[in-house]
């Protein structure tokens, strides 16, 4: 059974503005925020979908670049007093819920996530309350708040084997905020769902029928879906995956072009995974377009070097505060997921974890 209830709550989408720097201007702040970092004890973190500099200057500074499960484990394992995160919001507040006693910064912390903003707390948990048979699971991509009033916390890595193994114990479900891939965990593991009405606003515009086009026009072309997106776009993948399972199949798969539905700023990784390899951008624009995004993050995009630099010198205007008493019902969800995590890696990978 699967079932939508809320109406969809209304979002205001910024424009996507990407900081554009001379490239005198760039290798001067990439310095000084190299600089920074070490003044500060302080370790970048990065989201695969920010911008290529901050990318690159995370990868030479000893930071980490990859998806948010990852990017909270990095932070939590880290030893610097200060994380940075490049990335939206929910990102910061995870990294802070895990190290209460670190000091995280953004870059600008009005970059939020439209799955995070179209699930309010106090309307979220009247659906909790109205439902209190089913086991609570919210994305990553939600507020502390609505965290801890979950049961559980998964990523699109890790949704389809934590839904199993609730399934599997006969749990009933009650999912937020993203309704596509609620769809899409509810059809491969047939779980009983009960869906949040949420969407991202960069996949919820892929187009099934232009992809379809597009992949009769590249038909050597394989085709890679992030499980966001809407049904009829999964449908036409030959991989569907989590961002780092993406760039995954990217590097192994025989073939030399994709067609990738996902923000654009993957790419980078991408080109780095597999270099010489064409890469396509999946349509967003076409008869049905709506298109608000372009495949790439309004928010993401608010990530950039200069404020990057602002947060390391001025540091107060851009930390991340999570009250103790939120913070420390978000963690048992978090917590409950990295245990499972690490769990199935040793089921899988037994000790030879290299
Ligand atoms: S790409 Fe979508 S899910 Fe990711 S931060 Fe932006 S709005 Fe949120």
């Amino acid at each position: 059974m699967s079932a939508t209830l809320n109406p969809r709550p209304r979002i205001d989408v910024p424009p996507t503005v990407r900081e554009t720097l001379a490239p005198d201007e760039r290798a001067a702040l990439r310095e000084q925020c190299r600089e920074l970092l070490r003044a500060n004890d302080a370790v970048l973190v990065a989201h695969y979908y920010t911008a290529p500099e901050i990318q690159e200057l995370a990868d030479d500074t000893g930071g980490y670049v990859s998806d948010s499960l990852d990017m909270a484990r990095f932070g939590h394992e880290h030893p610097a007093a200060t994380l940075v995160v490049a990335g939206v919001r929910f990102m910061g507040e995870t990294a802070k819920i895990l190290n209460p006693e670190k000091r995280v910064l953004m870059p600008d912390l009005a970059a939020e996530c439209s799955l995070d903003l179209g699930c309010p707390p106090d309307e979220f948990s009247a659906f909790c309350d109205a439902h209190p048979d089913r086991t609570v699971v919210v994305y990553a991509n939600t507020s502390a708040a609505v965290k801890a009033r979950a049961d559980w916390m998964v990523t699109s890595g890790s949704a389809l084997d934590v839904v199993r193994h609730l399934d599997a114990r006969g749990e009933k479900i009650l999912w937020a905020p993203d309704r596509y891939l609620g769809e899409y965990v509810q059809t491969a593991t047939g779980a009983d769902m009960l869906l949040w009405n949420g969407a991202c606003v960069v996949h919820e515009e892929f187009k099934g029928e232009e992809l379809a086009e597009l992949k009769r026009a590249h038909p050597e072309a394989r085709v890679l879906v992030h499980p966001e997106s809407p049904a009829p776009v999964v449908a036409l993948a030959d991989y569907v995956g989590s961002t780092s399972g993406l760039i995954n199949e990217v590097r192994s798969a025989p073939n030399d072009t994709f067609i990738v539905a996902t923000d654009s700023g993957i790419f980078h990784k991408m080109r780095e995974a597999a270099p010489g390899k064409t890469l396509i951008e999946a349509p967003t624009a076409g008869r049905s377009a709506t298109c608000r995004s372009c495949a790439a993050c309004p928010w993401m995009a608010m990530n950039g070097l200069r404020k990057l630099r602002e947060a390391l010198l001025v540091g107060e205007r851009h930390e991340i505060r999570v009250p103790a008493d939120i913070a420390e019902r978000a963690r048992r969800p978090i917590a409950r997921l990295l245990e499972f995590a690490a769990a199935r890696k040793q089921e899988i990978y037994g000790n030879n974890d290299a």
